[in-house]
């Protein structure tokens, strides 16, 4: 598996202490991305999955309070066969696995059987806008939350806020979100920044993408009217 950087946190990736593996390769171009480094499938170091493995075994009294392993990236699925022969051991060794997605796999639900935790983002409820920003529309993310709101696993939707790119529709948002079952979903609000602008190599698109803290209200405002379930990490 390639990997363009690894360390741990606690509560940001996944619940708990957790060893986060940032997979390298991304299917979406975000013109917001804040790891651009990690969107080619070039470069990064490579690791076998006995590697990883021992590396996570090693890790295990690292786990503290629920912690465990989450694969983020890039994007983590775009090493599909690797990751899921990875995962599978990790719940073998009974460790917490996390993955943090862009949604966009269609392998996603057989991959969701070995995960405790899902965090998977949700750019746009329209897909034409989507695929301006990202080359990549929203069909299979949708279909993605809504197989998961049918079932009734764990999801958190994490909903990056860019001014002028997705912030002026709150409704548009919580009404797509609340046509379904939410009670084992959450969401989050991740308000743009500009961590990555340096890391950039070409020309970096995004003009005024800071966020007013009244249009984070309003999207706050908006989703407790729908009843939809709020949290901060
Ligand atoms: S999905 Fe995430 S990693 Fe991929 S380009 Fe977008 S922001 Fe970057």
């Amino acid at each position: 598996m390639r990997i363009f950087s690894k360390g741990f946190n606690f509560n940001q990736d996944g619940p708990g202490n957790r060893l986060v593996y940032h997979l390298q390769g991304c299917n979406m171009r975000c013109i917001w991305c804040s790891n651009p480094e990690g969107m080619s499938l070039d470069g990064g170091e490579e690791y076998t999955v006995l590697e990883m493995l021992d590396e996570c075994i090693r890790s295990k009294l690292m786990f503290f309070s629920g912690g465990g392993v989450t694969f983020t990236g890039g994007e983590a699925t775009v090493q599909y066969s690797e990751l899921q022969e990875l995962i599978k051991l990790l719940k073998s060794e009974n460790i917490h696995t996390c993955i943090e997605t862009n949604g966009t796999s269609k392998g996603l639900t057989e991959l969701l059987q070995y995960i405790d935790y899902l965090i998977m983002d949700f750019k746009h409820y329209d897909s034409r806008t989507l695929e301006k920003y990202t080359g990549i529309g929203n069909d299979t993310v949708k279909m993605n939350y809504e197989s998961n709101c049918k079932t009734g696993r764990q999801q958190h939707i994490r909903i990056p806020l860019i001014n002028g790119i997705n912030t002026d529709d709150p409704n548009g948002f919580a009404e797509y979100f609340s046509r379904f079952d939410t009670k084992n979903t959450v969401f989050e609000f991740l308000s743009y920044h500009e961590y990555g602008r340096q890391k950039w190599k070409g020309e970096y698109k995004v003009k005024n993408g800071f966020v007013p803290s009244e249009t984070l209200e309003k999207f706050k405002e908006t989703f407790m009217a729908y009843n939809l379930n709020l949290i901060t990490t």
